[in-house]
């Protein structure tokens, strides 16, 4: 790892050494469906709907069989919710169908279920310590475009790749975790607590902004 590089590794495990997922599940259908409905909606707000859901629907067959308007009930307060029902649905069939009621366990496979894209099929493998990944949500891309490791518009895969590419391995699962943390802590879209921040040396909002953030 370059200099820059390595500090920011270590402000990480200084600053966010516990830093893991905040979404609740038992097994890889509930971490699957959990990734799934976490999408443009706070993971706290996932966590409440998911007990109930889970208790009335606990496997793929379960969830097969679900009528369409009961599950959107429990999804209602969910941001996009009837989308994510019909995801539900049907990537709940297609476990059934073809894959013995069981997630499977490659991003090749994972990417062809309803609902579930390259960030998702990444989350849930490093969820399940089946393969380490970098994904990129919002706030691991803002944290990334503000420490200069992406541009704003960039394809969230690239940036999954530069990271990738720019730290080791064996750091990418906790770096995922830590980056979003210190997203929604620190680093936030508006008015990110720079203060409390020691990457601001490496910072391109900091050096652009500083000025008028009080510096
Ligand atoms: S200095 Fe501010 S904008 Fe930059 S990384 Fe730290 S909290 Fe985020």
């Amino acid at each position: 790892m370059k200099e820059k590089d390595s500090f920011i590794a270590s402000y990480f495990e200084t600053e966010f050494a516990s830093a893991t997922t905040s979404l609740d599940f038992q097994n890889p259908f509930e971490c699957l469906c959990a990734i799934l409905l976490s999408a443009q909606t706070t993971d706290a707000s996932v966590n409440r709907v998911t007990p109930r859901l889970f208790k009335d629907y606990p496997t793929p067959e379960a969830m097969a069989n679900a009528p369409l308007e009961d599950l959107k009930n429990h999804l209602h307060s969910l941001g996009l919710y009837q989308n994510k029902a019909k995801n539900l649905s049907m990537l709940s069939k297609i476990l059934v169908e073809k894959y013995h009621g069981q997630v499977p366990s490659t991003k090749e496979e994972l990417v062809t279920l309803p609902g579930v894209g390259n960030k998702t099929a990444g989350v849930f493998l490093l969820e399940q310590g089946l393969a380490p990944y970098f994904p990129v949500d919002t706030h691991v891309h803002r944290v990334a475009e503000r420490l200069g490791y992406a541009t704003k518009n960039m394809d969230p895969a690239l940036v999954e790749k530069k990271l990738e590419r720019t730290f080791p391995k064996e750091k990418w699962i906790f770096m995922h975790h830590a980056w979003i943390a210190f997203g929604r802590q620190i680093c936030h879209a508006r008015n990110p607590e720079c203060q409390r921040c020691g990457l601001k040396d490496d910072c391109r909002y900091w050096k652009k902004y500083s000025s008028k953030i009080g510096k």
